[in-house]
Parts: C-alpha cells; structure tokens; sequence
C-alpha cells in the first residue's frame, strides 16, 4: 500500500482531517427592532452596521469558534430576516436546531413580552432538547432602560434557559452568547450533528 500523504484539517498541531467539525444550528428570534441582525454582524463581522441589514428570505450566517477547551465548533445562525411579523415561522426555520437565541429590547418592554412568545413558539416547535438562550439586548442604552436584569434573569432561569445582556453597539458579551451555548451543549454529550 503506498503511504498517503498526512493532512490536516485547519492548520491544527494533531487533529486529523477526518474530524468533522461539530456544526451547530442556531435560530435568532425576538420581535423586530431588537438587533437580531446587529448581533449576529457584530459577531460574524466584528462591526456594528445596522444598514447591512439581510432582508430577504431566512438566511443564514456560518462562523467557526475556537473554544477555551482547544475544540472547534461551526455555527449556522439563522435570522428570520423580517419572517418574524408573520405570527409563526416556518417548520423548516426550526428544524435541526440544536440552539436558540431569544432576543429583547432592554429598552422595550413590550420585546420582552413578545420574547416570551417566542419561547412558547419554541417550546411547541423545536423538536427534542434544544439550549435556549435569553438575551436582553441594547444594554449600552442603560438611561432607556425599561426591563431590569433581575426581570429577565428570573425568566430565563424558572425556563431553563441560559441569560445575557448584551450590546451590538459596544460588542458586550455578543461572543458570549455563543460561547456559554458551545459549553451547554457541550455539556449535554456534544454538539449536534446537522
Ligand atoms: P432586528 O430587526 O431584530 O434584526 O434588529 P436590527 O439588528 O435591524 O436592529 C434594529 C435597530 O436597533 C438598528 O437600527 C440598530 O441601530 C439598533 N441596535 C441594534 N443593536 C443595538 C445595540 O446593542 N445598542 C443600540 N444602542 N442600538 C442597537
């Protein structure tokens, strides 16, 4: 048998080619006007661009994290991309996602009683266990301030979901998001598989 050549896959000090990358899916939800799309720039692209904006179809945005641990994880970020007026989105936005991210408006009060409908919308349309992240957005807007931390906090944790405030303005805890939810679901036996 002839030697095969040795590759490997990223550049990486021993990690074989053969590895496949653990690629995780992940909707965005949360009423319209909160920065579901500035937050996913600000991550993707490392810019805050709010005239950037998709606005067609569902798209979706994929990025490679380097976690602390030294694995690699791939996210498709999925963004209702203006879907979300409609009262339900469709089956296909919601299947294989292993994540999502729940966003509100700190700024809105009503945003975070739509984001409890989206949690509910979730619950009835995610198929098997899936990490569920609140996210209170627009923290950097702290004199508009309308839905206070202990608010969304306590939510989040009587629903079993994960909790952050974040901003895309000012890039807080915007890869944190996606951090605490590569641990979760690294915690729950691995990452899914698309
Ligand atoms: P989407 O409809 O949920 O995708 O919301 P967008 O991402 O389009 O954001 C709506 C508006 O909120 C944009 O015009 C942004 O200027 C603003 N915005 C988004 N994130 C932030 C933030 O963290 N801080 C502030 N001050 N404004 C934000």
């Amino acid at each position: 048998k002839p030697d095969k050549p040795e590759i490997r896959g990223l550049g990486q000090e021993g990690e074989p080619a053969s590895v496949a990358i653990p690629r995780i899916k992940l909707v965005l939800l949360g009423d319209s006007g909160v920065g579901k799309s500035c937050l996913v720039l600000r991550y993707v692209r490392g810019q805050f661009d709010p005239s950037s904006k998709v606005t067609v179809g569902a798209a979706f945005m994929s990025h490679s994290v380097h976690l602390q641990d030294g694995t690699t994880v791939k996210f498709e970020i999925w963004d209702t991309a203006g879907q979300e007026r409609y009262a339900s989105l469709a089956p296909l936005y919601y299947r294989g996602a292993s994540a999502a991210t729940v966003v509100y408006d700190i700024t809105n009060a009503e945003s975070f009683q739509k984001a409890k409908h989206w949690v509910s919308e979730l619950q009835k349309n995610a198929s098997g266990a899936i990490v569920i992240i609140l996210v209170g957005n627009k923290s950097d807007l702290t004199e508009q301030r309308e839905v206070t931390t202990e608010t969304g906090q306590e939510y989040a944790e009587r629903n079993s979901m994960l909790f952050m405030e974040t901003s895309a303005k000012t890039a807080a805890n915007v890869a944190a998001i996606f951090e605490a939810v590569a641990l979760k679901l690294a915690g729950n036996g691995g990452a899914a598989q698309l």
